[in-house]
């Protein structure tokens, strides 16, 4: 039976996107941290739990893996982020979804590294794309080649001087909108969450609107526990939770080891907060 202490960390990246370890890596690291409930969620494909599974299933004491994804959609120009919660990843229409997803990246891609080369920075994405290997490119790939090709200290400076919205490399997003991947979400069996909705950087007035459209448009849950976050930042996320009738979730992001995110690490559970795997919906799928 899954209780509220169960420790709980529902959002994480492999090598199948912008991670940095592999799956087998990834629950490895899960295990070795106390996780007991983890989904690997990685942007815009299914690719990377086939061999978490095994992985798990391989180890003396497996976890609770669930099988996710994170949707890249687009609201108001901005890039929303929509995690799918126990998805069937075999469902024919998800999988062609997220490929039409794939394609996307690889459009934009293709158009990050020519922004970039008219900035005078050649081989950006030859350079990104052999770091992602098979995986579909993501910005994490470019910030990662720009930041060891020495146009940046470290990700997030990368970040805010090429890759953000608005500056050289930022292409405008050419997502679906929030109602079709949550819409893709339930016809493969899972829970819409939406995720980090305070690192959309809106102003709080432009959050509220984001939170009450994401649940007019069929979400089930936001997350509310995030690795790094203030406890205002928390206490607000639960409030708009409970005002919009959401269910609530705890995810790390967690990307590649590092001193600030690390899987599992200060997912509190709070009293009185209704969890996104706490719904009958849930307990038919797991
Ligand atoms: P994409 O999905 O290709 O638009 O890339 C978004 C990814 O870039 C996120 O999932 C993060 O992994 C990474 N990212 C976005 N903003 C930042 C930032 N400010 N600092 C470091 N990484 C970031
Ligand atoms: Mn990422
Ligand atoms: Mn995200
Ligand atoms: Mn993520």
């Amino acid at each position: 039976m899954i209780t509220d202490t169960l420790l709980a960390d529902l959002h994480s990246h492999t090598t199948a996107s912008d991670g940095q370890l592999t799956p087998s890596q990834l629950i490895a690291r899960a295990i070795e941290k106390g996780v007991e409930m983890f989904a690997i969620t990685d942007h815009d494909t299914v690719d990377g739990l086939p061999e978490a599974h095994m992985a798990n299933q391989a180890h003396e004491t497996p976890l609770t893996l669930i099988n996710g994804c994170e949707i890249s959609t687009r609201w108001n120009s901005f890039d929303i982020h929509i995690v799918g919660l126990n998805i069937d990843i075999t469902h024919a229409g998800l999988l062609d979804f997220l490929a039409h997803q794939r394609q996307l990246r690889e459009v934009r891609a293709q158009e990050i590294g020519e922004r970039l080369a008219k900035a005078g920075i050649e081989g950006a994405y030859a350079g990104a794309k052999a770091i992602a290997g098979d995986a579909a490119l993501s910005r994490g790939h470019y910030a990662r080649w720009l930041a060891d090709n020495g146009h940046a200290s470290d990700m997030p400076s990368v970040f805010k001087k090429y890759l953000a919205r608005g500056k050289t490399g930022y292409v405008p997003n050419n997502w679906g909108d929030m109602a079709t991947a949550i819409e893709q979400i339930h016809q493969a069996g899972g829970l819409a969450v939406l995720a980090h909705p305070s690192g959309y950087k809106l102003s709080a007035k432009w959050l509220k609107r984001l939170v009450r459209e994401y649940a007019e448009a069929g979400g089930d849950a936001m997350e509310v526990i995030l690795g790094q976050q203030t406890l205002d930042d928390r206490n607000n996320l639960i409030a708009l939770s409970k005002l919009n009738n959401l269910l609530a979730s705890v995810g790390s992001d967690f990307h590649f080891p590092s001193n600030w995110i690390e899987l599992g690490k200060n997912l509190y559970q709070p009293q009185g907060v209704e969890w996104v795997w706490q719904s009958q919906h849930w307990t038919e799928r797991t």
